[in-house]
């Protein structure tokens, strides 16, 4: 097939209608062209459940009866004139910070890390087409954090979020266009969920288990929801507002009396019994940048600085159970990354030799500066082998061509 062919078939067919891509064999580029089966909302337009998708209406049907309806909702992004009751029913988080639910049944919110002098560490509404740059110097630090990517992203830029995967970054959901939730029909809010949750696994393989709600706009109608697709909701205490800048009266000094601020706290023992998750953004070179300046401080002040998952404890972060994470013993001890054999369920490790000290407690010394010993390469090697992402330089061109040749539509 010739690339014009190629290219005239997929522009007819991103997005349209593709069937059985899930789980799909990536580890080849003839595997990967044979991928099909997702049926996608168009980017940046809200999701609502495709009239052509089975399987999504028959996952709304299973669980549509367990949402509640006497939630209901706020208008999109203006909450001047809503009337909500100061008791707070609904345990909504854009009222009151709300993180434990009213509603029964539904896990607390993650809004703090359990592990003392540790620092959660995410970035929200990537994958960003210039991230490079902050992913390089991540990796050259041997620091993994959580990414929260939102859909329509992924789909422009699948090479950027297979990065993060094959870098051993944890991903989470973001939705697919970034709404607030809470505005949003309950059928409508579970589109944005079930169809970030398929871009994801159709670019990268996994399902994440974890969401983080744009604007932090959630309550239990949207939690109902999100714990129905088997979605942790994670949220934050601390906001660099980063995001901000250049409205509402932000400057970057206020971003930086931000992180000073958490620095401080670090600093003054406020996460002697619990860690801290403060919320900054893969959103723009600005809040990038700010990232990797703020790093060698928050180093300094926190003990521990880890995905969100490692500070869970959380070892299996997706569906897929051949992607997981260190331990927090282990990341602390310098096992950054973990390779499993894809054809077994034996966990192999990419350090094994040093990762022999996994039964150090947390209180021992180790420091952040002395765990850069882990092995990146062998880490990074082993994930690209693992995931089968083939690493083409995410700067080869327009994000149009770039989501074309992760579906495998073309090979260059
Ligand atoms: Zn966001």
């Amino acid at each position: 097939m010739s690339l014009f062919y190629r290219s005239f078939f997929a522009i007819f067919s991103l997005g349209v209608l593709l069937q059985g891509a899930r789980g799909a064999d990536r580890s080849s580029e003839e595997a990967e062209a044979a991928i099909t089966g997702y049926s996608l909302p168009s980017i940046w337009q809200p999701a609502t459940i495709l009239p052509d998708d089975a399987e999504a209406q028959a996952k709304w049907q299973s669980i549509s009866g367990s949402i509640p309806t006497n939630i209901s909702g706020t208008p999109t992004g203006d909450f001047s004139d809503v009337s909500y009751p100061t008791d707070d029913p609904d345990c909504w988080w854009t009222n009151s910070k709300c993180v434990i639910p009213k509603l029964q049944g539904l896990p607390p919110d993650v809004a703090s890390v359990p592990e003392p002098l540790t620092l959660g560490y995410g970035f929200d509404d990537g994958p960003n087409c210039s991230h490079n740059a902050f992913y390089d110097y991540l990796t050259s630090q041997d620091q993994k954090a959580t990414m929260f990517y939102i859909g329509s992203n992924v789909m422009n830029w699948p090479l950027e979020a297979q990065r993060a995967i094959t870098d051993g970054h944890e991903v989470c959901v973001h939705t697919w266009s970034h709404r607030y939730m809470t505005a949003l029909a309950s059928e409508d809010a579970f589109a944005e969920l079930y169809y970030k949750m398929q871009a994801i696994n159709l670019v990268t393989g996994v399902t994440p288990k974890c969401w983080r709600p744009p604007f932090g706009d959630v309550d239990d109608r949207i939690r109902a929801i999100a714990n129905a697709l088997d979605l942790q909701t994670v949220i934050w205490k601390y906001d660099s507002n980063d995001w901000k800048v250049g409205t509402d009266g932000v400057t970057a000094e206020t971003v930086d009396g931000n992180y000073q601020s958490l620095v401080d706290n670090a600093e003054n023992g406020t996460f002697s019994t619990e860690g801290a998750i403060m919320l900054t953004h893969e959103l723009n070179n600005y809040t990038m940048a700010t990232a990797i300046q703020w790093y060698p401080q928050l180093k300094a002040a926190f003990k521990y600085i880890v995905p969100i998952a490692v500070a869970l404890n959380n070892t299996q972060p997706y569906v897929e159970t051949d992607y997981p994470m260190p331990s927090f013993e282990q990341y602390i001890s310098g096992e950054t990354t973990i390779t499993n054999s894809s054809d077994s369920d034996s966990t192999s490790t990419s350090i094994s030799d040093s990762a022999d000290t996994g039964t150090e407690t947390q209180s021992g010394s180790a420091s952040t500066s002395e765990l850069k010993a882990s092995s990146t390469s062998t880490g990074q090697a082993s994930a690209t082998k693992q995931n089968g992402a083939s690493l083409v330089s995410p700067d080869i061109g327009s994000s149009f061509w770039v989501a074309l040749a992760a579906l495998g539509y073309l090979t260059f």
